[in-house]
């Protein structure tokens, strides 16, 4: 019999999955997305497996809270000042 010790960080890990639905970023625990920081943008792109057009997918941190977050994006958004790089 194996005895695990309580890892209050796996109390976390739901916050950590991507959201199913394409969303505008957002700090949830600040409630605005005033403080974020944005740390990567992966535009969509045309797989050409049966999935077809892949989300953009975007992530940041919120320099208020310090909370991480990346998920999908709504078509056509992109990071406010985002700079595009050939
Ligand atoms: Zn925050």
């Amino acid at each position: 019999m194996t005895i695990t010790a309580p890892d209050h960080r796996r109390l976390n890990l739901q916050e950590s999955v991507p959201a199913q639905r394409p969303s505008l970023p957002t700090c949830r625990l600040c409630g605005t997305d005033a403080y974020l920081a944005f740390t990567g943008f992966v535009p969509a792109s045309y797989a050409s497996d049966r999935e077809g057009l892949r989300p953009s997918l975007v992530s940041y941190s919120c320099e208020h809270c310090g909370k991480h977050n990346s998920h999908e994006t709504p078509e056509n958004w992109s990071p406010p000042g985002w700079q595009w790089y050939a």
